[in-house]
């Protein structure tokens, strides 16, 4: 589609975004025989990866199982070229998606969906836009991601900054030149970690400002070499087997043993190993890592001491080790020479924990007393996520009912795919849903197929409208906060629980129970003819 074809008219489906989800959901609801259109903010398809094109941006999934798994086509036409895929090209292979499946001409671009609004008459939906357009539809999925809205931290000052700034998640396409330049940035989770490295070896000086310090383990990348490939290509059936039916969505050997269950020495062996092998494998060691303190300590303490042995200036590194929070109770990250970065004369670690960011200047950050100059600020400090999204559309269901009323307390919805009150409103890795805890492509797919089997269904019944009862929604929230009550992942501040967001209600996002469990549910409640939900023909 084209600038200046506004579409107008009836859909039989609205999918909002063009990401990996909204991609993928296009595809399977056109083989249904469905009218459809989605709708993108951005200039081009790719989602997160359209927009966080920050220098260092790195995917923490290995390439070949962060991709689609539907077509064997695709899968044998695409070779990616590392371990762990640069964000230019994971964007390139969501390009190549959208061409091979002919996708574009059903996506309108550089438009934002401004409100969604269901009519309880005719039982439709009426979808509004940035751009002026209005249409009417009998489903809308949302397809908006998890981390999309970003969190720019109300900092006094910011108007006044003489510099250049930038947050990582809206980075400019035309990049930034950061030679000869002092740089600060805010933020130390998976986007800051990622980005320092790269930063420091370009700026003239960096001044990292931390607030909370991570866990960080090594990434290890390296090219995939043709015999590599030609490996993984031979083997995708049984890749895809085990990642569908593991815990984190990924074809890694999930811990089947309690830290109790082997000694010190042994624990510690299999951390190093598995340090040397980098990736998320490190804390896949232990099945009671978030449930029993001892075990997640040794853990923490592994990493401490890996710090102590990286970083030089022992004040600095004692700044870098987290000592307030378990050790992934906060999303973990890995990184290519994070920590080593801190020993280069260029870089300076600021602790604004301790004394707090008071403003900014117009020639840098004030932090208690003492200015920073900067020539620019950049802004790691994430997203509003889950819910943000959805918070920017103005979404009303039945008789009115606004989704943001309904969410007051945090976000919830039946099995992360719908929301009672909200007919034929579907959410691809919506809230309660465990797929931002996992490997999101695999969650992404299962969530698409099991909307598209709903929606087949109900067109096959000749079922007017579908959405769960209070009592099943209920329910699943219920055994949501039950499957995390009790563990450690309460015990951090972090975004899953929405504490990254000033006044945000701290609730636990995300579904704990992992993704091998929410799969089985799922087919459970679609063989049980979509127990859980109310059906009007
Ligand atoms: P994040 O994890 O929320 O980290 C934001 C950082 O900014 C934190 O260090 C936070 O400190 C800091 N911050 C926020 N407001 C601040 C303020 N007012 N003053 C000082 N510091 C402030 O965001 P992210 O790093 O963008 O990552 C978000 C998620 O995106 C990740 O957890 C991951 O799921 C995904 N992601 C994945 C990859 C990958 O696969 N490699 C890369 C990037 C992002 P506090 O901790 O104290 O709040």
């Amino acid at each position: 589609m084209t600038i200046g074809d506004e579409p107008a008219g009836e859909y039989d489906a609205v999918i909002i975004g063009a990401g990996f989800s909204g991609l993928y959901m296009l595809y399977r609801l056109r083989e249904l025989g469905l009218r459809c259109l989605v709708y993108e903010a951005g200039s081009g398809v790719g989602g997160a990866w359209f927009w966080n094109r920050y220098p260092g941006a790195r995917c923490d999934s290995e390439s070949h199982f962060y991709c689609y798994s539907f077509s064997d086509e695709l899968l044998q036409e695409w070779t990616w070229s590392q371990r762990f895929p640069e964000q230019r090209e994971i964007l390139s292979y969501l390009d190549f998606v959208a061409d091979k499946f002919e996708l574009r001409s059903d996506i309108q671009l550089d438009t934002r969906v401004t409100s969604s609004i269901y009519d309880d008459a005719s039982r439709r939906w009426t979808v509004e836009t940035d751009r002026g357009g209005t249409v009417a539809t009998r489903y809308v999925i949302s397809a908006v991601g998890g981390l999309s809205a970003a969190n720019l931290p109300d900092i006094p000052g910011l108007d006044d900054f003489e510099g250049r700034w930038y947050h990582t998640g809206r980075w400019p396409h035309e990049g930034v030149d950061l030679g000869g330049q002092r740089v600060g940035v805010i933020g130390t989770g998976s986007t800051g970690t990622q980005l320092i490295p790269v930063v420091a070896e370009q700026a003239a000086h960096l001044t990292v400002f931390q607030r909370t310090p991570n866990f960080s383990m090594p990434a290890r990348n390296r090219p995939l070499d043709p015999e590599t490939v030609a490996g993984i290509k031979a083997t995708y059936d049984e890749i895809w087997r085990r990642a569908k039916a593991s815990p984190g969505g990924m074809p890694l050997p999930a811990p089947i043993q309690s830290f109790d269950e082997v000694d010190e020495a042994e624990a510690r062996r299999r951390y190093e190993a598995a340090w040397e092998h980098g990736g998320v494998l490190v804390l896949q060691q232990f099945n009671d890592l978030m449930t029993n303190p001892e075990s997640n300590e040794f853990a923490a303490s592994f990493f401490r001491e890996k710090i102590a042995s990286t970083v030089h200036d022992p004040d600095v590194a004692r700044r870098l080790m987290p000592t307030s929070y378990p050790i992934a109770a906060k999303r973990p990250v890995l990184d290519t020479n994070y920590y080593e970065t801190f020993n280069r004369a260029n870089v300076e670690l600021v602790d604004v924990k301790a004394t707090p960011i008071s403003c900014i200047t117009p020639h840098g950050l004030r932090v208690g007393e003492h200015e920073y100059e900067l020539d620019i600020l950049i802004f790691a400090t994430g997203f509003d996520a889950v819910s943000g999204a959805f918070a920017a559309i103005d979404i009303r269901g039945r008789e009115g009912a606004r989704l943001v009323d309904k969410w007051s307390d945090g976000p919830t919805a039946y099995l992360g795919l719908a929301i009672a009150g909200f007919p034929n409103l579907f959410t691809i890795n919506g809230p309660c849903n465990p797929a931002l805890l996992t490997n999101v492509p695999v969650s992404i797919e299962h969530d698409v197929e099991w909307i598209a089997g709903c929606i087949e269904h109900l067109e096959r019944e000749h079922i007017a409208t579908i959405e769960p009862t209070e009592q099943a929604e209920q329910q699943w929230v219920q055994h949501v906060a039950d499957a995390v009550d009790g563990t450690l992942f309460l015990e951090a501040d972090s975004w899953w629980l929405g504490a990254n967001i000033e006044g945000k209600p701290r609730r636990f996002m995300l579904y704990v129970g992992g993704h091998d469990d929410f799969r089985r549910r799922c087919t459970e409640v679609a063989e049980q003819g979509y127990e859980g939900f109310l059906t009007v023909r």
